[in-house]
């Protein structure tokens, strides 16, 4: 289970032995003394050749947990190598103390067959809130967005504001800031060993994923590692966010950022609706760069609607409106980058450089074609962390302002989207898969079942003999397989305990 930070002190003190140590050191702070992220790590976040280590984020965003009633921290379980995975929930103090039922209303919303009709529908959308999962550098050289999470938090923590009111009223943000913490303490490690030295810039020399690497976010559809099965938890089983955002770095020349809508072609398989929204946020969030003078904003290309194996992407089959940023990297994760301006004039040859552009190397940016996919190209100059971390900030408050003033659109949306996928699959065909129990490799077969069941499938055992398009199904007794009938008691609650799935 979960162990609770902040809210519910009684468990503290059993779950969080180490922390308790903190605790003590540290005097309780309340939200408005609740020090600034540059106060508590002694330099601005996002400083050239900085870097906040996970061990400090982790510390400072507990600490935002004990200091604010907006905010709260999970430890959903251990990472690969055991470190805490944290999720933070951050919302009104009203909502936060009333979670079981707005989770509740949530998860009704994303199962239409509980609600009994129109009305009850109409008043599940008056009173939820919409709920937006943002998870942070799956990808730990990516690093930025772990950098912002502690300006992002003390925003949210601290500030009094009617913008920011609304956001806590209408969303429930739950927040990754890692997704692999272990990654994100070896990047910053690497990078402080190295920095300085004749090695500076030398990459990691072994994987930031144990044993994923970087295909860590290809994981999200077959939970193989301990974080995609923490997440799918979240995700699948206790609260169905509307949306999902992950945060990630691409290369450092050509176009600063990505954003939603992605290019061509769509899956047809997936609601126009989720397209359409997340093209709707991206352009949010576009709009709040370009209000901030922001430049080298790209969208509709480079990145595919068609690749579905990553983190965020696979939310499109749950009906979440999964969501992609890449920033553009700078130079070794903290260090600036200076690259050469673009000539003033028409572009000499824009068509030699894909546009985000992956070409390394000295030269000026090359992709200089305004179009509506990028108004506004980047000519060059000095790109840092700092820089990575503006865009991020300004992208993720963007999100979180347009879902709280969108509420109601979103809750209708959602609802409508998933009463048609509902009623699309009873009509459709096939309209549900049959798995024979009888089969020669049956721990396999729980073993597919308890993936399939991570990602949210429900799965039902038939209890007598039946006939399914004209063939006949015998139901397995419990006595010629007493470990699969065990195993699948708990599929049944549709809901495994950590490390259930391991067995076989
Ligand atoms: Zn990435």
């Amino acid at each position: 289970m979960p162990s609770v930070i902040g809210h519910h002190h009684s468990t503290r003190s059993i779950l969080l032995g180490a922390l308790l140590c903190l605790t003590v050191a540290v005097p309780r702070v309340t939200a408005q003394s609740l020090p600034t992220p540059e106060t508590f790590l002694g330099f601005p976040v996002g400083a050239d050749n900085k870097l906040a280590h996970w061990d400090q984020i982790f510390e400072y965003l507990h600490m935002a947990s004990e200091s604010s009633d907006r905010i709260m921290m999970e430890v959903l379980g251990k990472s690969t190598l055991g470190r805490d995975f944290p999720l933070m929930t951050i919302t009104s103090a009203e909502n936060m103390g009333d979670l079981d039922r707005l989770q509740e209303i949530n998860q009704r919303l994303y199962n239409p067959d509980s609600i009994a009709d129109e009305t009850e529908a109409r008043r599940l959308i008056d009173e939820g809130k919409v709920v937006v999962f943002i998870t942070c550098a799956i990808h730990a050289s990516e690093i930025g967005s772990t950098q912002m999470v502690l300006e992002l938090v003390h925003r949210l923590a601290t500030e009094e504001s009617p913008y920011i009111q609304n956001i806590l009223d209408n969303v429930i943000f739950l927040l990754v800031p890692s997704l692999n913490p272990d990654g994100q303490a070896m990047e910053v490690d690497w990078f402080n060993r190295t920095f300085g030295t004749e090695y500076e810039g030398a990459g990691l020399p072994w994987l930031y994923h144990h044993y994923t690497g970087h295909d860590n976010n290809r994981d999200a559809y077959m939970f193989t590692q301990a974080e995609t099965r923490l997440i799918g938890q979240v995700l699948y089983h206790d609260w169905f966010p509307e949306v999902w955002l992950d945060e990630h770095q691409m290369g450092a020349s050509g176009a600063r950022i990505f954003i939603m809508p992605a290019a061509g072609p769509p899956n047809p398989n997936v609601d126009p609706w989720i397209y359409r929204t997340a093209g709707l946020l991206g352009f949010a969030q576009g709009q709040a760069l370009d209000e901030e003078g922001k430049t080298g904003v790209l969208y509709g290309e480079r990145f595919t609607y068609w690749w579905q194996g990553a983190m965020a992407w696979t939310g499109w089959w749950h009906n979440m409106v999964g969501m992609l940023s890449e920033l553009a990297s700078a130079r070794n994760m903290a260090s600036p980058s200076e690259t050469p301006m673009a000539p003033e004039g028409p572009p000499a040859a824009a068509e030699e450089q894909p546009a985000g552009g992956r070409r390394m190397g000295g030269g000026p940016p090359r992709d200089l074609t305004a179009r509506p996919e990028y108004l506004v190209p980047w000519r060059g100059g000095r790109w840092s962390l700092r820089d990575i971390v503006d865009y991020e900030y300004i992208i993720t408050f963007a999100l979180l302002d347009a879902c709280a003033d969108m509420r109601e659109n979103m809750l209708s949306g959602i609802y409508a989207v998933n009463r048609r996928t509902v009623d699309k699959g009873r009509a459709g065909h096939p309209s549900g898969i049959i798995i024979p129990a009888d089969q020669h490799d049956a721990p396999t077969v729980v073993k597919l079942l308890q993936i399939l069941n991570r990602g949210g499938l429900k799965i039902d055992r038939a209890t007598s003999a039946f006939t399914a398009d004209g063939t006949q199904e015998l139901c397995q007794g419990p006595s010629r397989t007493a470990g699969l009938s065990h195993r699948h008691s708990a599929l049944r609650r549709n809901r495994l305990e950590p490390g259930h799935a391991d067995g076989s």
